[in-house]
């Protein structure tokens, strides 16, 4: 056999992407091997490569939104984790974390993140230099050497498919913000998972959805993914004109019932609260890396004002359902989710990618929503 695959592999931190060659892996029982279609890259994998991940060492191969097709099945693969049938050529999203579904931390306290088995998910697993190599998504292939990986069956483009995991993150932060139907929301930040928050509040049932970032094709996208208003962060700079110009848009003076703010800064988390209704619901997503602290004051911003304010860590416990609720949320269609991937990169362009992420967010002359690497390009 003399099929290879290709993986861009980051040799440092910042440092050269490489790419490497592998003989094609033969999946053992339960394994599997997929052809990579499409991988998309967020902020995740541009922390990595600025080597703000402690338990990620170089050279690493990251990558862990991936969708492909099945080329090679091991023994015993025959279902994917919603019971259906696959079959080599079947296209299909996997799920990178890996936990073992077993012990008290899976089963009872529901916490997989916690798991004492838990192995490094797909595109977090390093160093890259030694076996079972092509555990990313920046790769032609991907190798699911770990017995049971969890995967699910989709007909949705690749493009599509790819967003499978930033909506999974979004239904996290919709659950936990407890936006049900009649709900004022406010998404703040227009990044993909910011996007996907909109298309969340509006099947969760949301009376009003205002989203607030920039630039303006996000926010154009925002609306056509399903926001009623929008606001410009670059047209309203200052915070306090800003409160007044969300309230507006809100047509409500109180605040919003339930805040999603995906933002990603300390002082975007100190605006959050003050877009809260007293009552209401801040779920923050954004400050998915320490960027500092911020003030705060226990009585008069939540006591007194009797809000709720949740922690929301990525896709969260209950990853599984959130991946299998997103892809049918996807399935369901009728918005232009095939305008988020902005930017299809090919394996060469990698570091170009990852560096624009941690940078100022434009590749090719064009603002990013979302990358996604594209290794047969
Ligand atoms: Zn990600
Ligand atoms: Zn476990």
């Amino acid at each position: 056999m003399n099929e290879t695959a290709r993986a861009a592999i980051v040799t440092g931190v910042a440092g050269d992407v490489e790419i490497r060659s592998y003989d094609l892996p033969r999946p053992g029982p339960g394994e599997f091997v997929l052809e990579v279609e499409l991988c998309g890259m967020c902020g995740t994998d541009a922390h990595i490569y600025r080597g703000r991940l402690d338990s990620v060492r170089f050279p690493a191969l990251l990558g862990h939104e991936i969708v492909g097709r099945l080329t090679a099945l091991g023994e015993g693969v025959r279902a994917d984790h919603a019971g259906r049938p696959v079959e080599v050529g079947d296209r299909v999203g996997v799920f990178p974390a890996l936990s073992c579904g077993r012990c008290y931390e899976c089963t009872v306290r529901r916490r997989p993140g916690s798991c004492p088995d838990r192995r490094p998910s797909y595109g977090f697993a390093s160093p890259a230099d030694r076996p079972p190599y092509l555990t990313g998504g920046f790769a032609t292939h991907l190798y699911a050497s770990n017995a049971g990986t969890v995967f699910y069956r989709t007909g949705l483009e690749p493009a599509v498919a790819v967003l499978q995991e930033p909506l999974s993150v979004a239904l996290h932060g919709l659950e936990r913000s407890r936006v049900g139907i009649g709900s004022t929301v406010v998404v703040q930040g227009v990044g993909a998972i910011g996007l996907m928050a909109v298309v969340a509040a509006r099947a969760a049932g949301a009376a009003r959805v205002v989203a607030v970032g920039g630039p303006p094709a996000r926010l154009e996208l925002a609306a056509a993914l399903g926001a009623d208003e929008v606001v410009d962060i670059d047209r309203v700079p200052d915070p306090a004109r800003r409160a007044h110009a969300v309230r507006d848009a809100l047509g409500e003076s109180r605040g919003a019932d339930a805040v999603i703010g995906t933002a990603g800064s300390p002082a975007a988390f100190t605006e959050a609260i003050g877009l809260v209704a007293d009552g209401g619901t801040l779920a923050e997503l954004g400050n998915f890396t320490d960027r500092g602290t911020v003030p705060f004051n226990p009585f008069s911003d939540l006591l007194k004002r009797d809000i709720t304010i949740a922690g929301v860590y990525g896709a969260g416990p209950d990853m599984q359902r959130r991946y299998h609720s997103a892809l049918t949320l996807l399935r369901r269609g009728g918005l232009p989710f095939d305008q988020v991937v902005s930017h299809r990169v090919p394996l060469s362009g990698a570091r170009r990618a990852l560096e624009a992420l941690g940078g100022d967010y434009r590749l090719d002359d064009r603002e990013i929503v979302k990358l996604a690497i594209d290794p047969h390009a």
